[in-house]
């Protein structure tokens, strides 16, 4: 989401006529687009921020972290400017304020999408805005406001517009991808009409167990350019502490969508995201999560510890946190088991043949390439391949948990 919102940016100033820098160091004007899903990564931003006002550069916060604390963030920052008022970003430029109304532009946000500068073999498109869930640990519904579905015309524009440019590579992205619902049409059927547009490959993330359905494995199983990749965060194993946490399905339900995806879409890789030391984790509800974890198999997993954000339900519901050391035993413990898991999965992966994208090269030897599977997973090949370039390769080897394939 990011990634896309930093390309706007860039792309609109681009346009009125600023010049991009490859070091912030040479910039006369450095934005930070910042997360604020977790307290770390927004900590690092302010400190980002602050050095750079420091060393007296013009200092734009931008993006979530944006929209979370505008007050504090104009003691460090010449601008805050949330994701809706982007447009105005060249104007805007030198004066001081913030700029975080949600409730306008939405519309003017996804038009700049289509007018991009450089299209790359690779582009995100944005199907839907916002999110209306309230997981209690949330701050994503505070800081992107409510959700909101793109048209369906507007988003096959944009995908035609970028594959007649070269994009080979299309990923639908919305907090809730599942939930889109724009004028009759619903994510399985936009899917599907992305997919006529014969777009090489199309990925979307991310689903939400609650909300996805068979009918989109039966989309994702009858075309081939859909890639079989499914992104499913599971939050926890334990069917008490999802209750809590307002995501509205069980362990039992996320277990037999996961069975049904895999009967459904042939090879489907499944990533998800997990969370541990939600404040009333009790060990029995992280062995659940262990348990789930062992059974599902997961193809790859994202692994965080709570973190309490204002204004979620639950910065305010919790008036104690799991001891530090207790949820870093508990992390490591889930990551070793996730990484045992994903190793073992891998090992599998040798002397078949796999057909991989290659999408960058190792900075320390460009004659080492990497690329993803049609299931999202990351194989290094010992050859300068071209960005963009799809092969087939076949696993030899694997190194750490990273495949490694040979052209043939
Ligand atoms: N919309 C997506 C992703 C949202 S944020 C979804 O519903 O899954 C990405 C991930 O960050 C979440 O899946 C969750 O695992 C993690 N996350 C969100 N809030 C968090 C918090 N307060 N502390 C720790 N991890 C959090
Ligand atoms: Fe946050 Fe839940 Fe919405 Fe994902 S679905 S963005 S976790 S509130």
């Amino acid at each position: 989401m990011n990634e896309y919102d930093s390309l706007i940016i860039r792309n609109m100033l681009q346009k009125e006529g600023f010049l991009l820098t490859d070091s912030p160091e040479k910039a006369d004007i450095v934005i930070i687009n910042g997360c604020v899903v977790r307290e770390k990564p927004e900590n690092k931003e302010i400190e980002l921020l602050k050095y750079y006002k420091h060393r007296g550069k013009f200092v734009i916060a931008a993006g979530c972290l944006a929209q979370k604390d505008k007050d504090a963030l104009l003691a460090f920052s010449d601008l805050v400017i949330g994701p809706m008022d982007y447009d105005d970003i060249g104007t805007l430029i030198g004066k001081h304020g913030a700029f975080t109304d949600y409730s306008k532009h939405r519309d003017r946000f996804y038009r700049y999408a289509k007018d991009r500068m450089e299209v790359s073999f690779s582009e995100y498109v944005t199907i839907m805005t916002g999110c209306d869930n309230f997981c209690s640990y949330c701050v994503v519904p505070f800081t992107r406001g409510r959700e909101k579905s793109r048209s369906a015309k507007d988003i096959l524009e944009e995908v035609e517009n970028l594959t007649k440019r070269g994009t080979i590579e299309i990923t639908l992205i919305g907090q809730n991808v599942n939930s889109y619902f724009h004028e009759g049409v619903d994510f399985k059927d936009l899917l599907d009409k992305v997919a006529r547009l014969g777009v090489r490959r199309i990925r979307f993330t991310t689903s939400h167990p609650r909300d996805i359905s068979p009918a989109v494995f039966d989309v994702m199983a009858r075309y081939e350019n859909i890639m079989p990749w499914l992104h499913l965060p599971l939050q926890t194993g334990s069917t008490r502490l999802l209750k809590e946490m307002r995501r509205g399905y069980t362990t039992e339900e996320y277990l037999y969508i996961v069975n049904t995806a895999r009967k459904m879409v042939p090879d489907i890789v499944i990533s998800t995201d997990i969370m541990v030391a939600y404040p009333t984790e009790t060990e029995e509800d992280f062995e659940d999560t262990l348990r789930i974890v062992k059974e599902v198999q997961f193809d790859y997993a994202y692994m965080f510890i709570y973190s309490p954000r204002k204004p979620s339900s639950a910065y305010y519901r919790y008036k104690t946190q799991i001891p530090r050391d207790i949820a870093v035993k508990r992390h490591r413990l889930l990551v070793d088991t996730v990484q045992r898991i994903v190793t073992e999965k891998r090992k599998k992966m040798i002397g078949r043949t796999y057909e991989i994208m290659i999408d960058g090269h190792s900075k320390k030897n460009p004659d080492l390439s990497r690329g993803k599977t049609r299931g999202n997973i990351t194989v290094v090949v010992n050859k300068n391949i071209p960005e963009g370039e799809i092969l087939e390769v076949k696993i030899v080897d694997v190194i750490g948990a990273t495949p490694v394939g040979e052209p043939i």
